[in-house]
Formats: C-alpha cells, sequence, structure tokens
C-alpha cells in the first residue's frame, strides 16, 4: 500500500470509511491521542487509523481491509494489558471499545456480553438481578482481554476462573468468518480462547454462566510491615484449607499515611453467618491497624480497588506463580518493599484457589491449576524520569524472588518478555495450542498479542480440523 505523509493514502481511507458504520480516527484528527491511550503511560505508540467498529460486521470488514492491503492489526478490548499490545506503530487498531451490550437471561443464569465491557459495567448488569460470575478485581478493567487470559478474580475459588464460566463466544477469524466457539461447535477454538488470549480471531461476543451473588462477606485487614513473617505465614496455612467460597488476595504497599503495610483482602461469597465463622480465626490471631471485612454488596467490592490504578500512570509489572509464602520468600519481599521508590507501587499476591484450581490443566488453554498465589510486582510511578528506578527495583526483586516462583507466569501479567515467556506462561499446553493457531490464524495476523506461533513443523493434514 502507497502511505502518505498521514499514513493512509486517501483512496485507502475512502474504502475503509465507506466499508464500516462505525467511526475511523486518523492521526491529526480530533481524539486520535484519547482513542490510541491505553492503561499504561509506557506506551505511546501511532497507528496509522484506529477502527472503531459499531458492530460485528464491522470488525469482519476491518479484518477483510487488513489483509486485502497487507496491514497489521491490533485489537483493543478494555485497554488495560501492561504489555499495551492493543496499539500497535503503523497499525491499524480496531477498538472494540464501543461495543458495550449486554444481554442478562436471569432464568438460565446466563449473559451474553460485547467486548468493549468493562467489568464493572458487566457486573452493574447481572448484579440487577443478584447475579454475577468470575471477572477480575479492578471494575476498569476489559473482559475481553481478561477472560480470553484466563481472568483471576474474588469469586474463583467458588466459580472458577472467568474463562470457567464462558459458555460459547463468537470469534471473528483471519479468513473473515464467524464461529460460534463452544463445547458443541469449533470445540478446539473453544479451548484456545479459554487462556490463549486474541491468537485466534476477534472475540465479538461472549456468554457467561451466571452464579447467585449479592452480598459478600468482604474487606481487608491490614498489618506492619514488620509483622509480615507471623502474618503471612499464618495467612498461608489458613487459606490452604479455607472452603472455596472464601478468596483472597495479599497486598504489601504503602498505606496513606506512609506506613509500609500488608494487607489481606478477603471476598466470602458463601451465607454471611458462616463466613463470620471461617473468618473468625483470621481476625483474631493478630490485631490488625485496620479490620474493614463486612458484608458488602458484591459490586462495591469489585470497584473498592479503582482509585489505586487511575489510567495514564507509568507501569512496569513482572510476574510468576509463587506456591508457598516460604520464610526466605517472605525475607525478600519485605526488605524490597522497605526500599519501594514509588508510592504508588504494590506487590501483589492473588490467591489461586478450590475450583479454579482443581481444574484439570490441559481441560482449557489456561494451564496453572494448583492452588497457589499469582505473585505480581506492580510497579507505577507519574515522573517518566523516575522510570529507570522503578524498572530497577522491579527487575531487581523478581530477580530475587526467583529461587521462590514456577517458570511459569499467567499470560496476562506478562510485558513485552519475548517468546520463551509466552511458552512458560502455557507450559505442556503450548503445542496444542500452536496446533490450533495453525487452524485458524496460518498466517499469524493476529500477532500483537502475547504470540503463539502458528506450528510450522505440524503438517496441514496433522492440524487440527476445521468444523463450522
Ligand atoms: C489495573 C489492573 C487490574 C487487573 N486485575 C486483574 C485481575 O484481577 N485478574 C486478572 O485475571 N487480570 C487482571 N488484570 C490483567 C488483565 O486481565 C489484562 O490486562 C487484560 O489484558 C485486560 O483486558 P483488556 O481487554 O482491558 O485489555 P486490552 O489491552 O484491550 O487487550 C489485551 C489483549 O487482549 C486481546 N484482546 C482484547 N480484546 C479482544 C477481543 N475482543 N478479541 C480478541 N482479542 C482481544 C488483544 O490481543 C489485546 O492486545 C489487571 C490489569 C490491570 C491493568
Amino acid at each position: 500500500m502507497t502511505l502518505d505523509v498521514d499514513g493512509v493514502a486517501s483512496s485507502v481511507r475512502h474504502e475503509l470509511e465507506s466499508g464500516v458504520q462505525g467511526d475511523v480516527v486518523y492521526p491529526g484528527d480530533r481524539g486520535y491521542d484519547r482513542v490510541r491511550a491505553v492503561f499504561n503511560g509506557m506506551i505511546d505508540r501511532r497507528p496509522l487509523a484506529v477502527v472503531r467498529p459499531a458492530d460485528t460486521s464491522d470488525v469482519i470488514r476491518c479484518i477483510e481491509f487488513v489483509r486485502r492491503h497487507d496491514l497489521p492489526l491490533s485489537v483493543r478490548g478494555g485497554g488495560h494489558s501492561v504489555a499495551g499490545h492493543a496499539v500497535r506503530d503503523d497499525a491499524i487498531m480496531l477498538d472494540l471499545s464501543g461495543m458495550k451490550a449486554v444481554q442478562v437471561d436471569p432464568e438460565a443464569r446466563t449473559v451474553r456480553a460485547d467486548p468493549g465491557l468493562t467489568l464493572g459495567e458487566f457486573d452493574r448488569a447481572t448484579q440487577a438481578v443478584g447475579l454475577a460470575t468470575t471477572l477480575g478485581v479492578v471494575s476498569v478493567t476489559g473482559i475481553a482481554g481478561l477472560t480470553l487470559g484466563g481472568g483471576l478474580g474474588w469469586l474463583n475459588g467458588r466459580y472458577g476462573l472467568a474463562c470457567d464460566n464462558l459458555i460459547s463466544a463468537d470469534v471473528a477469524t483471519a479468513d473473515g468468518q464467524l464461529l460460534r466457539a463452544s463445547a458443541q461447535q469449533n470445540a478446539d477454538l473453544f479451548w484456545g480462547i479459554r487462556g490463549g488470549g486474541g491468537n485466534f480471531g476477534v472475540a465479538t461476543s461472549f456468554e457467561y454462566q451466571l452464579h447467585p451473588v449479592d452480598v459478600v462477606l468482604a474487606g481487608g485487614l491490614s498489618f506492619p510491615l514488620i509483622a509480615a513473617p507471623q502474618v503471612l505465614r499464618f495467612y498461608d496455612d489458613f487459606v490452604k484449607a479455607a472452603p472455596d467460597e472464601l478468596s483472597t488476595a495479599v497486598s504489601l504497599a504503602l498505606n496513606p499515611t506512609g506506613e509500609h503495610t500488608v494487607s489481606i483482602v478477603v471476598c466470602y461469597c458463601g451465607p454471611i453467618d458462616e463466613g463470620e465463622k471461617v473468618l473468625h480465626p483470621l481476625r483474631t490471631f493478630q490485631s490488625p491497624i485496620v479490620d474493614w471485612i463486612q458484608p458488602l454488596p458484591y459490586a462495591a467490592l469489585q470497584s473498592a480497588n479503582d482509585e489505586r490504578f487511575p489510567s495514564g500512570r507509568l507501569h512496569y509489572w513482572k510476574s510468576g506463580w509463587l506456591p508457598d509464602l516460604t520464610d526466605g520468600a517472605i525475607e525478600t519481599l519485605m526488605q524490597f518493599v522497605a526500599h519501594m521508590p514509588s508510592s504508588a507501587s504494590s506487590v501483589g499476591l492473588q490467591q489461586m484457589h478450590g475450583v479454579a484450581s482443581r481444574i484439570a490443566p490441559s481441560a482449557t488453554a489456561f494451564p496453572h491449576r494448583a492452588e497457589q498465589y499469582d505473585f505480581l510486582i506492580l510497579s507505577q510511578w507519574s515522573d517518566a524520569t523516575d522510570s529507570d528506578r522503578n524498572v530497577e527495583w522491579t527487575k531487581a526483586l523478581f530477580q530475587a524472588m526467583q529461587p521462590h516462583l514456577e517458570e511459569s507466569v499467567y499470560v496476562n501479567n506478562l510485558g513485552d518478555e519475548g517468546p520463551e515467556r509466552v511458552q512458560a506462561a502455557y507450559g505442556d499446553n503450548y503445542s496444542r495450542l500452536a496446533a490450533i493457531k495453525g487452524t485458524y490464524d496460518p498466517d499469524n495476523l493476529f500477532r500483537a498479542n502475547q504470540n503463539i506461533n502458528p506450528n510450522p513443523f505440524v503438517e496441514r493434514s496433522d492440524r487440527v480440523p476445521r468444523r463450522t
């Protein structure tokens, strides 16, 4: 394609604009900087054009357009991936954030949801009828990227991950087809999209199983960092023996008064009186600085973390699975957290528990099925001149934690860390994912992501057969 000075030749602009009903935004247009921006302020990329589809047919037309002109494509759901793959220099950015339809079926306890919804928008619709499903723990995150990578949230112990609650999805594939992926239709694709990210096509609609969830017993306990050895050892034993209804997380951070703290956040999604009994030992084994555990509307818990993650800050994250909170791991965390360069940063441990941990590793593309913690160093700061020291501190802590971490990592926490880390995110499931990629996207059109290469060694006849 011939590009003019603004990026896209006018004849090609005309073809793109007349093909889609939604907006197309170019460099220089009002709103261009807003629509190309993603959550992580470290990402400053300039796409050739941002296509904001009105509906599924626009998505398919956009896929056909980029294929015809051999243009790179990136796909944005909620824009919250820290790696920033939703936007790419000199590419067409398919921004799904305007597609927000949501249809709840209270009788069947299911919901069909568009890919532009945030968790908060999704919860608002399902909570109106007292239903919910596992998503994540910050309500401004997008459902699309979160679900396609796994989706670890407050209900994982009782109901599994977000991807475990997926009943079906509609996927626009590289050849311009719209396929339904479910246990009955295109089962290989359905297996792949439950953890394999956006590698196989653009998900234009998700159908989830919902569960009765209304008021939960939730909130947090905070202790001074100095108490971390006793607190975290007790916590580790306690949560591993806890019922599925309890899902928890830990955060090591600075509190608003400038004190380093270790906090435990809990969500018990069973009957409140039973939850009170379950949580009693955790609430009484030591005196916390704060105990704000109380019956809370589920949606209130879902947005309780939001203000700690405003869009546009500079972020650098490192992550891995932590099986146990050993003395050595706790000591390392304490040493580093005491010298955290940014007061906005934190170290998080999100518990994978119960139902989510018992599903077979090969049942979906998401392989990390064990009682363990998603260990995540969430460095964030506002001044670009502080970037080097924040990145260095994050890398140093991650390095120091190596003896305690598994090699594997949750794909949705990855930055741009290279193909070996993507393979580590999938372990034994990688070769099956590569074969499915070879079936649905053999030319790797969908490569602005944690990329699975179509397996060059699989003969076409050996590929997973395609069913429509
Ligand atoms: C503040 C914050 C809190 C978080 N908390 C949690 C949490 O509690 N639990 C958890 O599991 N994760 C959590 N995450 C990680 C989150 O799951 C990922 O960042 C995820 O990618 C967000 O999805 P998104 O749609 O907002 O992102 P985007 O950046 O829009 O998308 C990420 C990638 O997904 C793909 N993609 C997106 N939409 C589609 C689509 N419709 N079809 C095909 N491919 C698509 C694209 O490859 C895209 O590059 C959190 C992230 C942040 C920033």
